[in-house]
């Protein structure tokens, strides 16, 4: 096709770059915001060193690091393989491959759930998750699998129940985990109106591509953070808006 820098230019050469890109792409995806990604970056440093010691011919190091890397593919295997079963089960779902967003009803739901918990103070947080997933925080919450309805959002929230406590987290269409602790944001500490509740939700939309509504326990008031940005004192009518330009729409 065209040449660039002395190499041929096919159709073959560009699938293949691009589907490497896109293995690449989707493991980074897949292991961000878990354990393994500390692993990954280990690794790399590893991987660096080794190559740094052939070239200033540090055979001993070289010897060790070689060794140490001839094995490594099966101590990560066994490391991580609940980890593993667990991405390649969701490469085969339906839900990987389709782009499909928030759904309007979805929206809907939300949204009166929460103007609902906001007349009555019902102190809640909820993350919409984007394009990354949220992976650990949603393993060490409590697992769910459900359709997003008004009702149940507001059920969760209820006090004194088991799963009130910490974040219900929305993929697309489903409630995947209620229960769930954020990473607190070090953010508005000097501001005594914004607890735990608030600087988790700035928190979580710090490290992760997210939408994050809280519902006020002391006030009633709704606020939304996305990338690391809080806004508060949300109407219906704004909450709707601040929502839809956020996926959007
Ligand atoms: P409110 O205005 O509702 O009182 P706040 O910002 O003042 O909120 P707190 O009063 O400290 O915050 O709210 C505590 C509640 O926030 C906890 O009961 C819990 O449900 C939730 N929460 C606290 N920390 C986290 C966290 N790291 N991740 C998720 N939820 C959290
Ligand atoms: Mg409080």
């Amino acid at each position: 096709m065209f040449e660039l820098f002395g190499i041929q230019i096919t159709w073959r050469v560009l699938l293949d770059i691009g589907l490497v890109a896109f293995i690449y792409y989707n493991i980074i995806v897949l292991v961000r915001g878990t354990r393994a990604a500390a692993v990954l970056y280990g690794m790399v440093v590893v991987l660096v060193v080794y190559y740094l010691s052939d070239k200033f011919n540090l055979y001993t190091l070289n010897a060790m690091l070689g060794e140490f890397l001839t094995s490594i593919f099966l101590v990560v295997v066994i490391l991580f393989r609940t980890d593993i079963r667990k991405a390649l089960a969701r490469v085969g779902t339906k839900r990987f491959w389709s782009k499909s967003q928030v759904r309007d009803v979805t929206l809907d739901n939300l949204i009166l759930a929460v103007m609902n918990m906001s007349k009555t103070s019902t102190g809640a947080i909820i993350v919409i998750e984007k394009n990354v997933p949220l992976g650990d925080i949603i393993d060490r919450g409590i697992e769910l699998d459900a359709k997003v309805n008004k009702e149940l959002l507001e059920t969760i929230f209820v006090s004194d129940t088991p799963l009130h406590d910490g974040a219900v987290i929305i993929r697309r269409d489903r409630i995947v985990a209620a229960a769930c602790i954020l990473p607190l944001s070090s953010k508005l500490r000097g501001q005594p109106m914004y607890g735990t509740r608030h600087r988790a939700a700035l928190g979580v939309s710090e490290g992760f591509d997210s939408i994050t509504v809280v519902v006020s326990e002391e006030r009633g008031e709704v606020s939304v953070a996305m990338n690391g940005r809080l806004t508060t004192s949300l109407d219906e009518v704004r909450l709707r808006r601040v929502l839809r330009n956020a996926l959007g729409r």
